[in-house]
């Protein structure tokens, strides 16, 4: 039995003429696998990688207890209830320079943020709550009745992290802050999982390269720029291959030379009912591949499943010459076959195959983050399928977050895309929306 084929006996009334977009996504997570190759990599060349290991944190964060305010440390055993209390500076503890020596009852020391808290003691008074007098050499301070707590404004040892314990975790996306994080424990370097290699084509005759002369019934490959600039978001290793001919051959050629380099092959067009082309047959035989009828919109044709990196005899493809490196992946490439419509590519790759990649790349499994935003217009919707529609999410007046239509939302329109700042998502069962409604939305945020 395929893996597809052996996936689809562990799904319930598993139809790919009739896949739901919650369907797809189940199917996917349980397709893919993540890589196993692991790279030490310095920090500066960790942003957006994903940990293969927990980093443990060799001390306690912070070191020592320490002040959170610029004041003055004492002993809070010594407040009392009903009385304010007075106390002598004797010396001051800067950041980075701890105060040595004793502090006796009746004593104080001057403190920085950040500096070390003297021995014994354990609470800062901020030095805007104070009363300061000065006689001679002398400096005295007043604390009012009532201000303070025993520990106030003190920082514990290890309050952030333990010694020893996971500051960050297997699976995590290496964010700015937890770059931050890592290189302030005095770490070096991090294990990651080496970056996904995505290679990627378009297929159809009336594609045009740019570059190309325009001529009638032809349209410039935008789903090149987009999947590239997609995969680049995710840190993926991009091996771009042109758009490829309606031919055989060279059909083949490309899958073959795909999988012998990628982790994942991404294609686009092709993949629709009636399409007189070579693209699915040569799919399906060159790997084990299901064709899927999605309920959605804007999207419905996908093929996916995994191709093999096995070449047949005739091989025509020019960049079997070795232009895009060494093969390096003998278990072949995961496909993600995508629909030709440029705004079809965009949506099923939101959906569908940046969660799959993320997958591979090691990243602890996320639920995608919807927000709830108001409706300003009516939107026609047809319960049984999922509609994704290009919107432009802002505040409103009263500080709620509101969501237009970019306008047109045919499949093949990328400048309402280019408008969009995020994918209203109205979901299988719903139906129409009316004005002022609540819907969900899909942020592009960092994805694009
Ligand atoms: P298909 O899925 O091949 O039937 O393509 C659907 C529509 O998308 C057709 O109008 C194609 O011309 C268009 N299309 C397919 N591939 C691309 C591409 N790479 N760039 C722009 N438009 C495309
Ligand atoms: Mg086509």
């Amino acid at each position: 039995m395929s893996t597809i084929e052996q996936i689809a006996a562990q799904l319930q009334g598993y139809d790919p003429q009739a896949m739901t977009a919650d369907g797809v996504q189940d199917f996917l997570a349980r397709l893919v696998t993540p890589v196993r190759d692991v790279l030490e990599l310095p920090l500066f060349e960790a942003l957006g990688r994903v940990l293969a290991a927990d980093v443990i944190s060799p001390f306690d964060v912070p070191p020592h207890d320490n002040s959170a305010m610029d004041g003055y440390a004492f002993s809070g055993s010594q407040l009392a209830p009903d009385a304010a209390l007075e106390l002598r500076v004797i010396g001051t503890a800067l950041a980075g320079k701890a105060w040595q020596g004793s502090v006796l009852p009746g004593q104080c020391v001057k403190i920085m943020t950040g500096a070390v808290m003297p021995a014994g003691l354990d609470t800062v008074v901020p030095q805007e709550f104070v009363q300061l007098n000065r006689s001679g050499d002398v400096e005295r301070i007043t604390i009012p009745v009532g201000l303070l707590r025993t520990g106030d404004n003190r920082r514990l040892r290890g309050e952030d992290l333990a010694q020893g314990k996971a500051a960050l975790q297997k699976g995590e996306l290496l964010t700015p802050a937890r770059l931050g994080l890592a290189a302030s424990l005095g770490l070096e370097t991090v294990k990651t999982w080496r970056p996904l290699r995505v290679a990627y084509f378009s297929t159809g005759d009336e594609i045009l390269s740019l570059g190309e002369a325009p001529r009638e019934g032809a349209v410039y490959d935008s789903n090149r720029y987009t999947v590239f600039g997609l995969l680049s978001r995710l840190g993926c290793q991009v091996i771009d291959m042109g758009v490829v001919r309606d031919d055989p051959a060279l059909l083949e050629a490309a899958f073959t030379d795909a999988a012998a380099q990628a982790d994942a092959i991404i294609t686009s067009g092709g993949v629709s009912v009636g399409e007189a082309d070579y693209t699915k047959a040569m799919m399906k035989k060159l790997g084990d591949v299901a064709f899927w009828r999605i309920a959605m919109r804007p999207g419905r044709p996908m093929a996916v499943g995994r191709i093999s990196s096995i070449k047949s005899a005739f091989s025509a493809y020019p960049a079997s010459t070795g232009s895009y490196g060494k093969s390096s992946n003998e278990q072949g490439a995961m496909l993600f076959g995508l629909p030709g419509n440029p705004v079809a590519v965009m949506v099923t790759f939101l959906a569908f195959v940046r969660p799959a990649l993320l997958r591979m790349m090691g990243a602890k499994p996320e639920p995608t983050l919807l927000l709830k935003a108001h409706s300003t217009e009516a939107i026609r919707k047809k319960p049984g399928r999922t509609e994704y529609q290009r919107g432009r999410v802002s505040t409103a007046p009263d500080g709620s977050l509101q969501v237009k239509t970019t306008g047109s939302q045919g499949s093949g329109v990328l400048r309402s895309m280019a408008e969009a700042n995020g994918l209203i998502v109205l979901h299988h069962g719903q139906g129409n929306v009316a004005v002022g409604d609540e819907v969900d939305v899909m942020m592009f945020d960092g994805a694009m």
